[in-house]
């Protein structure tokens, strides 16, 4: 069951404004190409977008003036390919910000696991691993890239990095989701299963949702747009989900995003939006 709660606004935005979801490359850059990835990302796709030292001043210099902190979820396309992520992060820090990393895993060795330990605020890890087996995991990700992405984990978890593992149930992984959850206890990660949305490579790939995997429902699950905003290539929008939908762009700043105009855009949004429709029936 969605929960509602009071609306984003600025008036409110300490309270109300939870999440800002930070793109520092573009969403459709990445070192893989993985079968069900929603901006079709892959090592082809150009786009020289980059977050800089000042968009982040600026971005922290906005919250400020708000009076907001919310926790900051730096995500991609694979962001370990900006090469000055670890001064946003070290940013973050100096400012008190809680922050999390969403990753595949395959550019942290144990240099990056250790620079990471090293960093309080850093909440969790987030790493994909889409099956228990290098079969499972290596047909949506890439050949070869099941074990890069466990020695991911362990050289997080060595250093106890808390780590959540996501996996998205499909059609085609579903048969390894037990062991997946066993998988995840044994390296005292939690797991957090991702909803399928039909949208980029996941729609060239024919990519159906798991029918045997039972939705993960909370009674306080709360939907992305209703606690955050994602900031991506300079214009924010209602959440991760819709970053290359030019539909969906809510202005140039969090103010402008969190105003009563763009909540009420967003309204309109959820109301229409087939991705939005896998949100609200909250099932994979
Ligand atoms: S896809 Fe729609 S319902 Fe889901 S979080 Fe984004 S705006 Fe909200």
């Amino acid at each position: 069951m969605v929960t509602t709660r009071p609306a984003l606004s600025p008036e409110t935005a300490s309270d109300t404004l939870q999440e800002l979801w930070v793109f520092p490359i573009a969403p459709e850059v990445c070192n893989l190409a993985c079968t069900h990835c929603l901006y079709a990302a892959s090592p082809q796709r150009k786009n020289s977008y980059r977050l800089t030292e000042d968009d982040l001043t600026d971005l922290f210099t906005q919250l400020a003036a708000l009076g907001a902190t919310p926790h900051l979820l730096f995500t991609g396309g694979e962001p370990t390919l900006h090469p000055a992520l670890y001064d946003f992060f070290e940013q973050a820090e100096r400012r008190g910000y809680t922050f999390q990393l969403h990753t595949n895993g395959t550019r942290i060795h144990a240099e990056e696991a250790a620079r990471l330990a090293r960093l309080p605020h850093l909440k969790k890890v987030q790493v994909s691993l889409e099956g228990p087996t290098p079969a499972l995991h290596d047909q949506v990700m890439g050949a070869g890239l099941y074990q890069r992405t466990l020695r991911a984990i362990d050289e997080l978890r060595s250093r106890d990095v808390p780590v959540t593992i996501a996996v998205t149930p499909m059609e085609s992984n579903q048969e390894g989701f037990t062991e997946i959850e066993q998988l995840a206890r044994e390296k005292g990660a939690e797991l957090v299963r991702i909803l399928l949305y039909d949208l980029g490579a996941a729609t060239a790939n024919g990519l159906k949702p798991a029918t045997t995997v039972p939705p993960q429902r909370g009674k306080d699950m709360i939907l992305m747009c209703d606690k955050g905003v994602a900031y991506s290539e300079g214009q924010y929008f209602p959440c991760p989900i819709l970053v290359k939908d030019p539909e969906s762009i809510l202005g140039t700043s969090v103010r402008d995003a969190i105003s009563p105009a763009a909540r009420e855009r967003v309204r309109e949004i959820k109301s229409r939006k087939s991705e939005c429709a896998v949100c609200l029936k909250g099932s994979t």
